[in-house]
């Protein structure tokens, strides 16, 4: 049995455990059917380029019913890996070590004056999401998701971007080839 992982637990009370499971995942095809969604229209492009898409559902938990985040992002070497989150969790928590280190705040209020927007109106954004993939833009899959353990998943469908620089496959960060730095429009 295969789990996802929650805030770097394995969670085996998954309720939705198909959903997660990587064989659910693999393709394009069947994580536009589950309604996954990244900040392109093209899903293939959000994951080729940004890396990242999720998916927010609904679930079932001790007869209460709870919203869920499942995240699935690149790692740089072409394969995938996905994390859960409770759709409430608190980002100033769940990643405190950006929010009380003034470096990262200036990273984070960098990113965001491109669209005019402070780190106050960011926390109010309703998007867990959203968030994440920012973050996630911003400070790279390890630091937000953690350390990966297994060898990840493909995902078939997917399209590439290149750097035109490195020939790096497997998209940006920040704007940025991880391989080579070379930003993406040069
Ligand atoms: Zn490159």
């Amino acid at each position: 049995m295969d789990y996802i992982k929650a805030g770097g637990l394995t969670t085996p009370s998954l309720p939705n455990q198909m959903k997660a499971h990587v064989d659910s995942l693999n393709s394009i095809e069947k994580l536009e059917n589950l309604g996954f969604k990244g900040r392109d229209a093209s899903l293939s492009i959000s994951l080729g380029e940004y890396r990242i898409a999720g998916l927010t559902y609904e679930t079932v938990k001790y007869e209460e019913n709870l919203w869920k985040v499942l995240i699935v992002y690149s790692l740089d070497n072409g394969y995938f890996d996905r994390a859960t989150y409770d759709a409430s969790t608190d980002v100033e928590r769940e990643w405190n070590w950006i929010f009380e280190n003034d470096r990262n705040r200036d990273s984070l209020s960098d990113y965001l004056s491109g669209t005019e927007e402070t780190i106050e109106d960011f926390l109010k954004w309703d998007s867990l999401y959203k968030k994440i993939e920012v973050l996630f833009d911003i400070f790279g899959y390890e630091n937000i998701f953690g350390t990966t353990y297994g060898p990840g998943f493909q995902i078939e469908g997917l399209y590439h971007i290149v750097c035109g620089n490195c020939d790096f496959l497997h998209g940006f960060i920040n704007g940025h080839c991880p391989q080579c730095g070379t930003p993406k429009n040069h």
